[in-house]
């Protein structure tokens, strides 16, 4: 029988920052106080690393 909507439990989770379903060995796992759990894949972790490097530069400046 096949249930509409949510895939499988064990098909991953999606990144939360672009929504994307990516198996768990892909995200980076982080727990937000005793019960948040938020997954980030790659791109975005390089993504927020660029973001963050800028940051550092201009603020340097
Ligand atoms: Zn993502």
């Amino acid at each position: 029988m096949r249930r509409s909507g949510e895939g499988g439990s064990n098909a991953g989770d999606k990144c939360s920052i672009c929504r994307e379903q990516f198996s768990k060995d892909m995200l980076v796992e982080r727990e937000i106080g005793d019960y948040k759990l938020l997954y980030f894949c790659g791109d975005c972790i390089q993504g927020l690393s660029s973001d963050a490097e800028k940051l550092h530069t201009h603020d340097h400046q």
